[in-house]
């Protein structure tokens, strides 16, 4: 890279998601004002994707959850102004050059500090029919260990990431009878529910024995009963073997036709542009608790990045939005000279699927046995208000505790490593939000002593379920 006409920024952003878009956001803010933001689609509030498809609580659908980076509402007049439409093709860190692709021709800009926010791609099992002959439009997505445009994809194929997948999805959802959602995520689920509320007839395929990994099976058996009462077809253990414009075959030999399949089988980092450019990518974008790469003046944020998980010191890729727009604003502190860190986090996700609310915050039974992590499952009923009032509902709540001592992970006897919740009628966010401090703390069942229950009838059940859990651990643990 040699233009001799490259424009000079002090800070390039790459990417319009949350991470990209606090990080340039939080520099204006501040008066900050040699910044550019490099952006390749429009950009939205991602995590409302679903709903906007669902239409209940976004009646006037996709448009309303595009950003209009034009009209901020505490943003500085000419905030457009260094906000480049095209895609970063190219970085390099001797010259700091990074290359930018767009409709209007390519473009050099030198810079001083980077902070890559480049996100992450939704990944598609490499199944025989998902691809078709279209061009080489559209952002990314992973088809197996291949990068391929969107317009690839098959004319039946879809998947949910950016405002064009929604506004897509969206007009099938107008058109179509009948769907195939691949995956049982917080997101399938998701996308389940704004089909169902479309009044598409759905089934749901998931590889594994049960719904929702970010559940274990006891949990997760309540959503899945949901599902089946709302008329959803729920199909378990279930690998595709060919997608055809008249719906999927199973290995099993199982056809269901649909007139659309949905992938939310999962995402991948969005990390070449790193890896090519030199910078230490494992899972994901390598970064310390500054957001700093291998790299010192490159920064990365968001589902790009991979962290260490706070109670088990492992690499993990959290991809949670809001983690997104926290690191932001740790790595523009880092490069104001004001520097914050991050506090150590873990996985979580929160949703709601056909009424029924559940939780999920570090690791599953399941997950722990997968990396052998010897842990137990604490279980406990929640009561949303006195058992005796007529709107009480039952819940659950179960902690995953840790049976012994893990000395390379600095694990303790009793240390809770993971939470998880399914409610009726009330969110489980609180707890979640509760347990989260508590398992990225390191604290132990017994640490539960230090924390207090607060009781009001209309609000919940007079049973103190700190007292319980700390009965429980008592027998179980008391001496450790
Ligand atoms: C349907 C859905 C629902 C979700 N719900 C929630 C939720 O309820 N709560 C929550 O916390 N999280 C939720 N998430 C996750 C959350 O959206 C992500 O964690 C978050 O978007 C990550 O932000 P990011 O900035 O790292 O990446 P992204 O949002 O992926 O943004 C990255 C952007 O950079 C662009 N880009 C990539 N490479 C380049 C390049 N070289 N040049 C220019 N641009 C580039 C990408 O195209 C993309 O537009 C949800 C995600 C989805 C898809």
């Amino acid at each position: 890279m040699t233009g001799e006409n490259a424009m000079k920024r002090e800070v390039l952003i790459v990417g319009g998601g949350p991470g990209g878009r606090v990080s340039y956001m939080m520099l204006r803010n501040m008066g900050f004002d040699d910044a550019a933001l490099v952006v390749n689609e429009e950009p939205t509030v991602i995590c409302s994707l679903p709903y906007s498809i669902g239409r209940n609580l976004i009646p006037e659908g996709p448009e309303k959850v595009v950003v209009d980076l034009s009209k901020p509402d505490k943003l500085p007049p000419d905030t457009m102004k260094d906000v480049i439409l095209g895609e970063v093709t190219r970085i390099d860190m001797e010259s700091h050059r990074a290359l930018v692709e767009g409709k209007s021709g390519r473009r050099e800009i030198v810079f001083e500090k980077l902070i890559l926010a480049p996100g992450a791609l939704p990944w598609i099992p490499p199944v025989k029919g998902v691809l078709g002959d279209g061009g080489s439009e559209g952002t990314w997505v992973w088809y197996g260990k291949e990068r391929v445009r969107r317009s690839r994809l098959a004319s039946n194929i879809y998947s949910l990431r950016g405002a064009q997948d929604a506004r897509s999805l969206d007009s099938f959802a107008e058109k179509a009878g009948k769907a195939v959602v691949v995956g049982t995520g917080a997101i399938g689920l998701e996308i389940v529910e704004a089909l169902v509320e479309r009044g598409l007839a759905v089934t749901v395929l998931e590889a594994l024995p049960h719904v929702t990994s970010a559940l274990d099976s006891d949990i997760a058996a309540h959503l899945e009963q949901r599902l089946v009462e709302r008329g959803v077809t729920v199909g378990k253990g279930a690998v595709l073997a060919e997608v055809t414009s008249e719906g999927v075959t199973l290995e099993n030999g199982t056809s269901i036709e649909a007139d659309g399949i949905i992938f939310a089988t999962g995402v991948r980092p969005n990390a070449e542009l790193a890896r090519e450019a030199g910078i230490r990518v494992e899972r994901g974008i390598v970064v310390d608790e500054t957001m700093r790469t291998s790299h010192p003046d490159v920064f990365a944020v968001g589902d790009a990045a991979q962290i260490t998980d706070g109670p088990t010191g492992t690499p993990v890729l959290p991809l949670i939005g809001t983690l997104a727009m926290r690191q932001a604003l740790v790595a523009v502190s880092q490069i104001l000279g004001r520097p914050m860190t991050m506090a150590p986090a873990t996985p979580w996700g929160v949703s709601k699927t056909l009424g029924l609310h559940w939780a999920s915050v570090g690791w599953t039974e399941e997950a722990a046995a997968a990396i052998d992590l010897a842990v137990m499952g604490l279980t406990l009923p929640y009561n949303t208000h006195e058992p005796y009032m007529a709107q009480n509902r039952q819940g659950l709540w179960k902690l995953v505790t840790a049976t012994g001592k893990d000395a390379a992970r600095g694990i303790v006897p009793g240390q809770i490593v993971g939470f998880q919740a399914v409610m009726e009628g009330k969110s489980p966010l609180f707890l979640a939000e509760r347990f989260l401090d508590v398992i990225t703390r390191r604290e132990t069942v017994m640490d539960l002593a230090g924390h207090y229950f607060i009781h009001s009838p209309a609000h919940n059940d007079v049973n103190d379920p700190y007292l319980q859990i700390l009965f429980m651990a008592q027998k179980l643990f008391a001496g450790n």
